[in-house]
């Protein structure tokens, strides 16, 4: 099943993939949620209602939805640094012996297609192609036998990345260098954990302007789905809609010679096989975009 949150004029709107196009789930059925993280918290046997009820519902006039991140509301967005040995390689940086974690803002979400500001703070900003984690079923010291049955579905994500506050400002700011307004673009859809099936090694792919920049897998991921999940439940309860960004592959432009950093006018698409294809155009602050 896939998913979708879209603008509409009353504020956000779930809709499902049916055979012939969106279909908006409370016009298919009033009595379910009318957002993907009460659906989520709905458990199983809502989803399959929900699920049912988009197969036979009337999808939503043909045209361009405007799209939101998928879950456009999470208690948390969750965020695996280095988890790509050969990324942390190109850094400079040993692969870590545990996960490296961090967080973004809620607020730094962007939907599919949104145009994603270039802030006037930051003369270094980087892409980071990345697949985003999202928790069905919440919990906390999650085993990582049991840790897919926690996950809902996997998004592309998007980690944007303010290399000189990252890495420059005392201390090293990554909460700030990845927390600008727009800097975590999520979708277009949720795409559920049954139809993406085995994540082990799914192709993830950046580019820019139709330039390859990253070209890996997951296979290459240091620590696997499950093994995220249950290292970051121990510290703190999971809930449904919690998203986790499980670190980028190498070809990041920091590491490059020369470096690269996004532009105005840029477009940037990741690209994971059997979730999608998430697209943003980068645009100067106050540039009347
Ligand atoms: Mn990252």
């Amino acid at each position: 099943m896939r998913w979708v949150t879209y603008r509409s004029a009353t504020g956000p709107r779930l809709a499902g993939v049916g055979a012939e196009g969106y279909v908006d789930l409370q016009s298919a059925d009033p009595g379910l949620p009318d957002n993907l993280k009460d659906l989520l918290a709905a458990g199983p046997e809502a989803q399959l209602a929900a699920a049912a009820a988009i197969q036979r519902g009337r999808p939503l006039a043909a045209g361009a939805l405007a799209l939101l991140p998928p879950i456009p509301n999470p208690q948390k967005v969750i965020c695996v640094g280095l988890n790509y040995a050969d990324h942390a390689r190109e850094t400079g940086q040993t692969p870590p012996s545990e996960p490296v974690i961090f967080n973004k803002f809620p607020t730094a979400l962007a939907g599919h297609e949104q145009t994603i500001v270039l802030p006037r703070l930051s003369q270094q900003v980087d892409y980071e192609a990345e697949l985003v984690v999202v928790i069905g079923r919440g919990g906390r010291h999650i085993p990582a036998a049991d840790a897919l049955a926690h996950v809902a579905g996997y998004c592309c994500g998007h980690d944007v990345s303010a290399r000189d506050w990252q890495l420059r400002k005392p201390g090293g700011q990554w909460l700030l260098g990845k927390s600008f307004d727009g800097f975590a673009p999520c979708g277009p859809e949720l795409v559920t954990a049954d139809e993406v099936g085995e994540t082990s090694n799914l192709r993830i792919q950046c580019r820019i302007n139709g330039e390859t920049m990253q070209d890996s897998t997951t296979g290459q991921l240091i620590f696997p789905v499950a093994e995220l999940v249950a290292y970051i439940s121990g510290i703190c309860t999971l809930m449904p809609g919690d998203l986790i960004y499980t670190g980028t592959p190498p070809g990041v432009g920091v590491a490059r010679k020369p470096q690269v950093f996004l532009k105005p006018g840029d477009v940037v698409e990741v690209e994971i096989e059997r979730v999608g294809l998430l697209r943003n155009t980068f645009a100067a602050e106050n540039s009347g975009l």
